[in-house]
């Protein structure tokens, strides 16, 4: 992105003839002059004269014969110009120069909503197909006045190129409408400030970004927040905010240097923060967690709305529960009329839906919850380019789905949880989509062993449709399917990221993931590889009742616990007052005579409905509910969140466990000492945030014991961990310590989320070390 107006510059300042030109393989650029000169250049590219945006991987330097009667040097414009995939990047966050201009009053962009540059600005939202080039993008509607054509052609200029180059003159438009669709005000500046006003009086306000539509609400107005969480059905998960400056975040949270960066970043995600003590932000915007997710304005739009006087706003998703996002002004007006009070509307369509990133810090280094705005596409590469295109379909929780080609691995954004039809339709839609764009035809395709995985049903039904025009009458080669276990692809996902194919130790820990035996599989201690994983070690199993209940009732995972605990000797009875503390936690249940634990006991007991399982999820779902923080996860992780959120720094004690092994089975991790020592705290009236805590350092340890007891079998000593309990930073900070006290090397997720969002990398990166390896193996199973 502005590469080669950079290298024209360098170029053209240090007097040398050539050409710069873009391909398949990168940038290319031919020059003739002085061998000092060629030297300074090559200096200058590599040092900061290179535009923000764009990043050397790598610089081959050959020499060529000399072309007679060079006089200048070009940028040579081709028609096979690059591919999507160098073209198409990330929505970047408005640059300090569009922001300097913007608000300069003798600039002729003065507060115009839409500024932008070829160092800021939409892309990847606003990209209908291939070349990346103005009619192929939503600002086709707008014809370039001349003021903007002349910097969009003009190769010195910060807009040369800049596809979605406006002013107010020619781009698009903002107003503000009533609930109803009806027109307030259309002038820029009215609009904005009568949006102002309605915020700072409480009102609801729909307001259409980057990527989608937020509903805005002022953050210090607890009335306000929660008439927003009852409009929108949301009535737990915590909102992300937005602010114009750091200083205002820190009034509220805790920004160390490193998060201070990730604010300022061109990517501009949340980011969660430590809550301060008795910040002024409404209770009702993050109740339950330690942290508040806080952004800084990415869009010009949201710097003129601050700059009225709002402190900081609750920026949620337009979106109602969980569906998919809102990007087109109708169906905004349609679904969201009875949430919000008022619309603040643009032109500039929206054509690819983008959630905003979160990141948050493990080990001190950021990491991504949810990769979408400002992350996606950028690919991961590999060393190797791949012989076949590849499509990995996800996993139907936090979905995103990858597409291998050559040696990138594209991941898509956030699609979501695929159970929701609208999502799941979007899912699919976005495939095409993308799978167009990219030109990618896959002949392989990567998928959960999970049988009634929706994602697992699509990609069966795949028939590899030819991705261009002039090859749809070729024949439709067969299609090879490779089926990946959920926690190697977890372990996988981290190899990838890192560039190494293995074998490690692999420690995957989450709620569900479906084993090879049938069980459900989520506390495991692989050997894995990109090629092959071996079970080393796992949890060991209880007993789950109700299928998919399971998950979201922690009675579930609690009676299957105690069942295992105490054997044969265990009767409700002797837990009567534990399990009535549960069901008694106030909480608007859904079905609360569901809950009856004799009926759960009686479905354990004759194994109605019931599955195996070394899910840790669960267990921290039981721990969580026996301390009386809850008894239901209205939304994925909300009692473990709300269990992390009570630790107590300090505090080192543990509970007991055990490591069992037994002749050609796995080491089993029993827990049973644990759950009777947490039981006796409780009995002992021990404070929640210690019992929290204790349990916390023990699986730690545990997990530490396993990869120490994997090193001692194989020799090892690099672990990698990943899956969704990874999510909880007390634990994994405190792991990731032991790990490098006892001498390992540890490995991490940074660039996908460690939960079920990195799933389709792993699986993408599998299927690929497959192919290359031995295209044959690779066959119809
Ligand atoms: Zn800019
Ligand atoms: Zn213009």
């Amino acid at each position: 992105m502005g590469f080669r107006p950079a290298v024209y510059r360098i170029a053209r300042s240090l007097g040398l003839t050539g050409l710069v030109y873009n391909d398949t393989k990168g940038v290319t650029v031919e020059l003739q002059g002085d061998e000092e000169k060629i030297s300074q250049f090559v200096a200058r590219l590599q040092s900061t004269n290179t535009p923000p945006l764009a990043k050397i991987r790598s610089c081959k330097i050959v020499d060529i014969p000399i072309i007679e009667g060079e006089k200048q040097f070009v940028i040579e414009v081709s028609d096979s110009e690059g591919t999507a995939l160098s073209e198409v990047t990330a929505d970047i966050a408005i640059c300090k120069d569009c922001l300097s201009e913007m608000t300069d009053k003798n600039d002729f962009r003065y507060h115009y909503p839409f500024i932008n540059c070829t160092n800021c600005g939409p892309r990847y939202s606003i990209v209908k197909t291939i070349p990346y080039d103005r009619p192929n993008i939503t600002m086709s509607a707008f014809a370039m006045c001349d003021r903007c054509a002349a910097q969009y052609n003009d190769v010195t200029d910060r807009r040369f190129h800049a596809q979605p180059v406006a002013c107010a003159s020619c781009g698009p438009k903002i107003w503000l409408t009533d609930k109803k669709g009806n027109t307030i005000k259309t002038q820029t500046d009215e609009a904005i400030a009568e949006t102002a006003k309605l915020l700072l009086g409480g009102k609801i306000v729909a307001i259409k970004g980057v990527g989608s539509f937020h509903l805005a609400v002022d953050a210090l107005n607890n009335k306000a927040v929660k008439r927003l969480r009852e409009r929108k059905h949301r009535d737990h998960k915590p909102f992300a905010m937005m602010t114009d400056t750091i200083e205002k975040i820190r009034e509220y949270a805790v920004i160390s240097k490193l998060a201070e960066h990730i604010f300022k970043s061109p990517q501009s995600p949340i980011v969660l923060l430590p809550k301060k003590q008795n910040a002024a932000i409404a209770p009702s915007v993050a109740a339950g967690v330690n942290t508040f997710g806080f952004m800084l304005c990415y869009a010009p739009l949201h710097y003129l709305l601050f700059a009225q006087g709002i402190k900081v706003l609750v920026m949620t998703s337009g979106n109602i529960a969980d569906e998919p996002l809102i990007c087109k002004n109708e169906i905004a007006l349609e679904r969201m009329g009875g949430i919000a009070d008022a619309f603040l509307m643009h032109n500039r369509d929206i054509y690819r839906q983008v959630d905003d990133s979160i990141v948050h810090f493990i080990a001190d280094e950021p990491v991504l919850l949810r990769r979408a705005r400002g992350y996606v596409p950028t690919p991961i590469f590999m060393e190797e380019n791949c012989r076949q295109d590849i499509f990995a379909a996800g996993a139907d929780l936090k979905n995103t789905f990858c597409f291998v080609k050559q040696n990138q691995l594209i991941c898509s954004e956030h699609i979501g949880d695929l159970e929701d039809a609208e999502i799941y339709h979007h899912y699919i839609d976005s495939i095409e989509h993308l799978r167009k764009l990219f030109e990618v035809e896959p002949k392989v395709v990567a998928y959960d062993l999970h049988p009634a995985y929706l994602s697992t049903q699509y990609a069966q039904t795949w028939h590899g449709l030819p991705a261009r025009e002039d090859t749809a009458k070729m024949a439709v080669p067969q299609i090879k399917i490779i089926q990946v276990q959920h926690h190697w692809a977890h372990i996988a996902s981290v190899l990838a990221e890192h560039n190494i194919r293995g074998p490690v130790i692999g420690i995957a820990c989450d709620g569900t993931g479906y084993g090879t035996d049938g069980a459900i599989w989520g506390c495991e201690c692989l050997i894995a590889s990109l090629e092959k994983f071996e079970r080393f070690g796992h949890l060991a199993y209880y007993q789950l009742a109700g299928a998919d209940k399971a998950s979201k009732e922690a009675i579930r995972p609690l009676l299957g616990l105690l069942k295992f605990t105490y054997g044969k000797d265990f009767a409700l009875s002797k837990f009567k007052w534990l399990l009535e503390r549960v069901e008694t936690i106030a909480d608007e249940n859904p079905k609360p005579e569901i809950r009856n634990p004799k009926f759960i006991l009686e479905q354990l007991e004759k194994r109605i409905n019931t599955v195996d399982t070394s899910s840790l999820g669960r267990v921290f779902d039981a721990v969580a509910a026996m301390l009386g923080l809850g008894n239901y996860n209205h939304f994925e992780a909300q009692l473990p969140m709300a269990l992390e959120a009570i630790i107590e720094d300090g505090v080192e004690d543990s509970y007991d466990f055990e490591l069992i092994r037994k002749t050609d089975k796995p080491l089993q991790l029993d827990l049973c000492k644990t759950i009777k020592g947490i039981i006796d705290d409780i009995r002992d009236e021990l404070c929640g945030g210690v019992v929290s805590t204790k349990f916390h350092n023990t699986i730690a340890i545990a997990l530490l014991a396993m990869a120490k007891a994997a090193r001692e079998k194989t020799r090892l000593n690099t672990v990698a961990i990943s899956g969704g309990v990874f999510c909880n930073r007390h634990l994994t900070n405190r792991l990731i310590k032991m790990l490098k006290k006892e001498g390992f090397d540890v490995l991490f997720n940074r660039d996908v989320p460690a939960n079920d969002g990195g799933i389709s990398l792993g699986q993408a990166a599998i299927a690929a070390r497959a192919v290359t390896r031995d295209p044959s193996s690779v066959a119809r199973s």
